[in-house]
């Protein structure tokens, strides 16, 4: 802690890694005495810099950059870029951090990386987004590439923001590369990519309940956000026989007890990525549904749930009140939704619970998928992207049950995927020797 002061979020990451992966290393001989952990927890390299832009008003305006290039043992950097006012240090490097176990466990080439700026895109014309991920890429052009890092979209960055970025850096070194995914279907991106980290988290879920031969069959799921993560996950429980009654945004939470099914959603999916408009709007359109400002939805009964919007969104009164209600599996798409205290609750009770690095895979996993296509030159098909899919999340549910299962049966996921994504990064960076 005293080497990385006021960055209680990359604390709190890597004390529940460590946690899983101390006694692990204690038991291993091989990973005594290497400073495995200790050397991952630092980054490889940090980029902070400078983004002036100009308003629509003519004003000069200016934010702050960041890209973390944390591990480069088994592939290139590879992670989000988020766009938010509550971008700092301590949170990229939490996100960086996570990432490089998340990718290792998607057993593909992916080292781990994560970027972004206090820049809010909210209010903003699309001329100013424009002019503001222009000046980003000024900067960030310099230290990507499709070999060297690759990033995507997170918060705030969705296909709009990717698509601005990767014009600037192939205006700037002149070259069409797979530089970055989630890009347009027109340029390189890959189908399946934007429904993926929703798709992917509703898949990892499945196979949780399946190891209690249960399914999501007539299950009343609430989620919370209602962007890009949020709005698969809703979409793949009602193509799985699930009803999703509740979805949240930064000013409270909405609940439609009818369920939100796919006409609905369409609204939801026009409203928040085309109009860019409010939740509580929702309650305009369907006025049976109501919106209560200012609270999580975590207190609503449901069987499952998906916290999708963001870190610590869910705490120990959250989780408490989760398990009096009944909820018997909890898969996060958002990273670190759950604070510290909120998991311990979820592991006390014994219910199904998977962490974001788990959980939320699919999302890079199709990043990744989308550089293999890119770098091959062609395109896969929906149905192809999402059977790798799939498999990969079934293959990610499989090394949590190998490396967490307990004598008595149960899986712990946190245990099981910090292990799991610890050992394949860590064989990577003794045979690399200290560098
Ligand atoms: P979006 O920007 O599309 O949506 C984020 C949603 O969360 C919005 O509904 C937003 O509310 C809400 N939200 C954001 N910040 C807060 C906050 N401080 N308090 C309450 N609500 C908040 O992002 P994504 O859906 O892409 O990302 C959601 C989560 O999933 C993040 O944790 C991200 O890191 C994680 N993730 C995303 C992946 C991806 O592929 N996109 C991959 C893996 C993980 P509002 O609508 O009001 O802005």
């Amino acid at each position: 802690a005293k080497n990385n002061p006021n960055e209680p979020e990359f604390m709190q990451a890597v004390a529940e890694v460590a946690e899983a992966v101390i006694p692990f290393i204690e038991k291993n001989k091989k990973y005594q005495n290497k400073m495995l952990l200790e050397r991952m927890v630092e980054a490889e390299r940090i980029i902070i810099f400078r983004v002036p832009w100009i308003d629509d008003q003519g004003r000069t305006q200016v934010n702050r950059g960041y890209r973390i290039q944390m591990n480069s043992a088994i592939g290139p950097y590879k992670g989000g870029i988020r766009f938010h006012p509550t971008v700092n240090l301590s949170i990229l490097k939490f996100l960086a951090f996570e990432q490089t176990f998340k990718n290792s466990l998607t057993t593909l080439p992916m080292g781990g990386g994560k970027g972004g700026s206090n820049f809010d895109p909210k209010g903003k014309s699309d001329i100013e987004v424009m002019r503001f991920c222009q000046s980003f890429m000024n900067e960030l052009c310099r230290h990507i590439g499709a070999d060297t890092d690759v990033p995507a979209g997170d918060i705030g960055v969705g296909g709009r923001e990717v698509g601005y970025m990767f014009g600037q850096y192939k205006k700037i070194r002149n070259e069409f590369t797979g530089v970055l995914t989630g890009k347009g279907i027109s340029f390189g991106g890959s189908l399946i990519r934007p429904e993926s980290t929703g798709y992917g988290t509703v898949y990892f879920a499945q196979s949780m309940l399946a190891t209690k031969g249960d399914d999501f069959k007539g299950k009343t799921v609430v989620i919370s956000g209602s962007g890009n993560v949020a709005q698969y996950a809703t979409e793949k429980v009602n193509e799985l026989g699930g009803k999703v009654v509740a979805l949240s945004d930064s000013l409270g939470y909405m609940y439609d007890a009818d369920g939100i099914d796919s006409e609905k959603l369409a609204y939801i999916m026009e409203l928040k990525n085309e109009l860019r408009g409010k939740l509580s709007d929702y309650v305009i359109k369907y006025p049976n549904a109501k919106y209560v400002y200012d609270e999580r939805p975590w207190g609503i009964k449901c069987d499952v749930a998906l916290p999708c919007a963001t870190q610590n969104e869910l705490d120990e009164g959250d989780a408490k009140i989760l398990i009096e209600n009944g909820c018997i599996c909890v898969a996060e798409g958002a990273n670190m939704p759950s604070t510290p205290e909120a998991v311990v609750v979820f592991q006390d009770a014994k219910i199904l619970y998977a962490p974001g690095k788990a959980a939320n895979a699919g999302g890079v996993t199709t990043s990744g998928l989308e550089m293999s296509q890119n770098s091959l030159r062609l395109k896969w098909s929906s149905k192809k992207v999402d059977e790798r899919l799939k498999e990969i999340m079934c293959d990610i549910h499989t090394s949590c049950v190998k490396y967490g299962t307990d004598e008595t049966g149960h899986v712990d996921y946190v245990k099981g995927a910090n292990i799991a994504g610890f050992v394949k990064v860590a064989d990577a960076m003794l045979a690399q020797g200290v560098v």
